[in-house]
Order: structure tokens, then C-alpha cells, then sequence
């Protein structure tokens, strides 16, 4: 027995999926439809979307903001656990990508709360800014490109009201990050997890979920 994460093998990570997961059908089908794209390693596993949707339960949360939607899986797993006025702000530049998830979340019956923004995300958390909505959020997952993540977190530490919860995706990089960096997104990714272990204005918590999960309560 130990106290440390275990590493999860085949069997026990079956074990894990057959005795929590509670997918939706269109989940299931969204997955399937993604597993054979050439980036279907971008998309969260389904343990983790939903994890998302319990803290987005635990949360209340009724506006929400997405940064980097792919295909929609993880757009999918908090709009079904958002109550039926709630929101996702959702930001992408791709077309393609979320062109994909749009038929599933309007068969979950999700996609009026899905609001997808095809822009660069700084831009459309900007406009958000500008437009007045500070400390209006109350949930933020940031899953885009890696450079850009100190700029996310500070938009999204603004957006969200005290309370609110942000999380942000891929912090362990493949562990790359406990070695020297050899790429822009090593060093955005150790630059921001230093950035975060010394900010008061959070509460916080890195999660071995996935690719490393980090949750930053704004106090
Ligand atoms: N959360 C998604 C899921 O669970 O399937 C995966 C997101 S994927 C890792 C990253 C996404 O970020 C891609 O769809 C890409 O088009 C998008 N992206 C890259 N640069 C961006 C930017 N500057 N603004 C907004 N989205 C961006
Ligand atoms: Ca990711």
C-alpha cells in the first residue's frame, strides 16, 4: 500500500472506467467519432469530463468558460451537467475541429447552452472583459495552445467571481516538465506552475488526472 498516486496499468485503469464511468450516449458516440481523428490525443478522457461535471455540480456553476474545444468532448461533459440557462463560453479558432461536436451536444439536447466563439480565445476573453463581465463566471477549463496559458489564467482570474474555479489542463506535459525544457511549451507550461504555487489570490491543487490537472480556486 502506498500513499503516493498509483500508476495506473491496462487492468486497474479498466477496473477504474467500468466501476465510475456514467457517460451520456452522445458522449459515447462523440468519442467514437473522435477516436480516429489524427489529433484524438487532444481530447480529455471520459474519467475526466467527469470529473469536470461533479466540481461543475459542486460548483452551482451556471456561466462557464472553455478554452479549447476540439471537438467538443469536454464541452459535451460540462454543458450536461450545467442547469438548462446555463453557459459555456466556448473559444476555438478551429472550424473543423468543433464543427464535429456540433450535431452531438444538439442531440444531448446541450447545444443552446453552448456558445461557441471561433477566435483567437485572448481576443474573445477580452471582449468579455471589455463588455463588463468581471467576476460574472464561476467556472473556467483551459485546454488550448500552451503559450498562451499565462495570458488565459490571468483573463480567466478576472472573469471569475471569488469562489469561482478554474481549471487547467496538461500541467504534468508528459512529464516533461520536471526536466529541462526543450520547447516553448515546456517552459510556458514550468513558468505557469511556478506562477501558480506562489499566487495568494488562489487556492490550489495539482492533480495527477490525466495529463496533470490543476485547480485554482480565486479567493
Ligand atoms: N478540450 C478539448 C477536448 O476535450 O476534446 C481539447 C482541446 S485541444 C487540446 C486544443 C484546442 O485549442 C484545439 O481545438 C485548437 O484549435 C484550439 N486552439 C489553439 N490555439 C487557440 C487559440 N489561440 N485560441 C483558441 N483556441 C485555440
Ligand atoms: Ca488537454
Amino acid at each position: 500500500m502506498s500513499n503516493r498516486s498509483l500508476n495506473l496499468d491496462d487492468t486497474l485503469y479498466g477496473y477504474l472506467l467500468a466501476h465510475s464511468l456514467r457517460e451520456h450516449p452522445e458522449q459515447i458516440a462523440l468519442r467514437e467519432a473522435t477516436r480516429n481523428h489524427p489529433r484524438a490525443g487532444m481530447q480529455i478522457s471520459p474519467e475526466q469530463g467527469q470529473f469536470m461535471a461533479l466540481l461543475v455540480k459542486l460548483l452551482g456553476a451556471r456561466r462557464t468558460i472553455e478554452i479549447g474545444v476540439f471537438t467538443g468532448y469536454s464541452a459535451l461533459s460540462v454543458a450536461l451537467a450545467l442547469p438548462d440557462d446555463g453557459r459555456i463560453l466556448a473559444c476555438d479558432i478551429s472550424d473543423e475541429y468543433t464543427g464535429i461536436g456540433r450535431s452531438y451536444w444538439n442531440r444531448a439536447g446541450v447545444a443552446h447552452k453552448i456558445e461557441l466563439r471561433l477566435a483567437p480565445a485572448l481576443q474573445t476573453l477580452d471582449e468579455e472583459l471589455a463588455a463588463g463581465a468581471s467576476g460574472r463566471y464561476d467556472f473556467a477549463f483551459i485546454d488550448a495552445d500552451k503559450t498562451g496559458y499565462a495570458d488565459y489564467y490571468e483573463r480567466c482570474l478576472q472573469l471569475l467571481r471569488p469562489g469561482g474555479l478554474i481549471a487547467i489542463d496538461n500541467v504534468l506535459w508528459s512529464g516533461a516538465v520536471a526536466q529541462p525544457a526543450r520547447d516553448d511549451d515546456t517552459r510556458s507550461l514550468q513558468a505557469l506552475n511556478q506562477r501558480l504555487h506562489d499566487d495568494e489570490r488562489i487556492d490550489l491543487s495539482m492533480l495527477p488526472v490525466g495529463d496533470g490537472l490543476t485547480l485554482a480556486r480565486k479567493r
